[in-house]
């Protein structure tokens, strides 16, 4: 495997960028940040991942006609290099054992970029590594595997990121820019978290229960109606009240934006893959339990996607 060089310049040596997974996420953010110079560091699962992934002689990313294999440098958690900067590209449920296996290796002032999608995983890292700077991130860009090591770049989007504690933009965010990573810094990225959970529990769950694309759910108006109510209920009880505003005029908006598309979730269960619904309805039904609020439609939404996942032989954690 070639070493990665940099074209980039600086008075002060270059922080690697250590990328925690190389799925969809992880291979987007890898092949932008490399090709526009920057040192990138993948960390994968294992050995034998690291031997898989040698013997494709690096990752290639798809965007549209164009295709290019980035030979990025790659190591296994057990490398010694140390770790200022990591974004953390695995699924919710995987983030914090993944992040625990390096956590030898961070050094006193890491930062961590989460990536990850719903809400729980982000706050057991930071609780979990309390003198590294977390920083949360909100993405609406699109990804997916085409086969090991070859990720399609399959929708442009933005990317939010946010300390939930008070604290300046980093400087590196200069960085994304340069790799044409769309970006802001976001002063309240809880509150873009929460919505983003709260649409995704009112259209992604529905779809799988009635395996439909998300124009499907025109039909279920009344369902996603009374969804909303209790979300919105929800967000203004955990002091998230710009993350409820107009949620029920949002979700239908979306509905019929993406009519055609299947959710997210709907497309992990029909390819038999698990889910992050322990960050998505899982997390907002503890969020309702802890602030004693009732909220029967979310609470029963989550039973029956539960039952119906285990039904197909899929963990409903
Ligand atoms: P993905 O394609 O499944 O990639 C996850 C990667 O994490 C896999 O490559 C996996 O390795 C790796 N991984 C898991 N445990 C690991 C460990 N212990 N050490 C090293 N690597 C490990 O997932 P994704 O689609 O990129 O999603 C990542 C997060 O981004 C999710 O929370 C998702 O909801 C969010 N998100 C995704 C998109 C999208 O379009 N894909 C958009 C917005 C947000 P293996 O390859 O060995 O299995």
């Amino acid at each position: 495997m070639p070493t990665q060089t940099t074209t980039h310049t600086s008075l002060h040596t270059p922080i690697p960028w250590h990328i925690l997974g190389a799925g969809s996420m992880g291979a987007l953010w890898a092949a932008r940040l490399s090709r526009a110079g920057f040192a990138v560091r993948l960390i994968l699962r294992n050995q034998a991942r690291l031997q898989a992934y040698e013997a494709a002689q690096g990752l290639t990313l798809v965007e549209g006609e164009n295709c290019v294999l980035l030979p990025i440098a790659a190591q296994t958690p057990e490398a010694d290099e140390p770790i200022a900067r990591l974004l953390v590209a695995c699924k919710a449920y995987d983030a914090e054992t993944a992040v625990a296996q390096v956590a030898h290796r961070l050094t006193p002032d890491a930062e961590i970029i989460l990536l990850q999608n719903g809400l729980g995983s982000q706050q057991a890292i930071a609780t979990r590594l309390p003198h590294a700077r977390c920083i949360f991130a909100s993405s609406t860009e699109g990804a997916f595997r085409e086969g090991d090591w070859r990720v399609v770049f399959a929708g442009h989007g933005h990317n939010w990121l946010g300390d939930p504690q008070p604290g300046a933009a980093p400087a590196w965010l200069e960085e994304l820019q340069r790799s044409g990573i769309s970006h802001e810094w976001s002063q309240n990225i809880l509150s873009r978290l929460w919505r983003k959970l709260a649409i995704n529990c009112a259209i992604n769950p529905l779809t799988v229960l009635h395996n439909c694309r998300n124009g499907g759910l025109k039909a279920h108006r009344l369902e996603v109606d009374a969804l909303c109510t209790e979300l919105s209920t929800l967000l203004e009880s955990c002091a998230q009240p710009e993350a409820a505003f107009n949620l029920n005029d949002e979700v239908h908006r979306i509905i019929d934006a993406t009519e055609h598309n299947y959710a997210s979730m709907h497309q992990d269960v029909a390819q038999g893959r698990r889910t992050e619904i322990s960050y998505l309805t899982g997390y907002a039904n503890h969020a309702a339990i802890s602030l004693q609020l009732a909220v029967p439609h979310l609470q029963h939404l989550h039973q029956r996607l539960c039952a119906h996942l285990l039904h197909r032989g899929l963990p409903c954690n």
